[in-house]
């Protein structure tokens, strides 16, 4: 099988109503990345930081077989878990933190995806923008039952209650899966501050129009603040190429809470 290699870029703004930026997102040849803070709890800057960051560490000895990548996200993940814990326990300020993940890990032919929360990642072929996360919502399960529309959904007062999520105490059980890469693909992670104010024909639309991810993680974020910014917006996009690696493009980029001032810091 032929090896395949990531182009990638990321951005995020803090928007236009909010005091700080509670989103981060890391974008690496190996690990792409977006979690976002939990609105309506303190401190979901550290939530989302602590997480995206813990994701960077390397595994403990005996912590995943070698050679598993699938098992290492998975034991990646509940390391991040397992951080917030500890942080809450340390410090009750902490204890109602939370977050969501979303985090694609490459190995040259495909994804391994893990995914809590609402956090959202899409994949672009052949111009269609298919959603491959499922969002850990309560509106999204009243449009599984059929009790509600995906346009009443994203309209409703609710939106954004997760069901799930990475905060101490909680249902923190992510959804694991593998996604198949082909040339050409173009996925992107994003935080609700996208998908929650930018209709996916647009969302589809910008990303077919850009040449590069750069290009698409600025239109995205220009949509998002053109809706009205009300939320942090962050934006990972990456094409999957049948060219080798470029050794330009392979320096891990860490956003948002995670790179310690959030605020409108923007880097593709
Ligand atoms: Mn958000």
């Amino acid at each position: 099988m032929a090896q395949l290699s990531l182009r990638y870029a990321a951005g995020t703004d803090i928007g236009r109503r909010r005091r700080r930026n509670e989103d981060s997102a890391l974008a690496g040849p190996s690990l792409l990345a977006v979690a976002d803070g939990m609105g309506g709890h303190p401190h979901g800057d550290v939530a989302s930081a602590a997480a995206v960051t813990a994701l960077t560490e390397p595994p403990a000895p005996g912590d995943t077989a070698p050679g598993d990548p699938a098992a290492a996200l998975a034991a990646a993940v509940s390391r991040a878990a397992a951080r917030l814990e500890e942080m809450a326990a340390a410090d009750p300020e902490l204890r109602e933190m939370g977050t969501t993940l979303t985090a694609l890990a490459w190995d040259g032919a495909g994804f391994d995806v893990a995914h809590i929360g609402d956090s959202r990642a899409y994949l672009l072929r052949g111009g269609d923008l298919f959603q491959i996360t499922r969002d850990h919502t309560m509106v999204q399960t009243l449009v599984d039952g059929g009790r509600l529309t995906p346009d009443q959904a994203a309209n409703h007062p609710h939106a954004s209650t997760l069901l799930r999520a990475l905060q101490p105490g909680g249902d923190q059980h992510p959804d694991l899966f593998r996604q198949d890469a082909a040339p050409g693909d173009r996925y992107l992670l994003c935080s609700d501050g996208l998908s929650g104010f930018v209709p996916a024909g647009a969302i589809r639309d910008a990303l077919t129009g850009a040449a590069r991810p750069e290009d698409a993680v600025a239109r995205l974020i220009a949509l998002a603040d053109a809706a009205g910014g009300p939320d942090n917006i962050t934006c990972v996009v990456a094409d999957v190429s049948g060219a080798a690696a470029d050794p330009a493009h392979q320096e891990p980029l860490l956003l948002g809470a995670a790179a310690g001032r959030g605020s409108r810091a923007r880097r593709t």
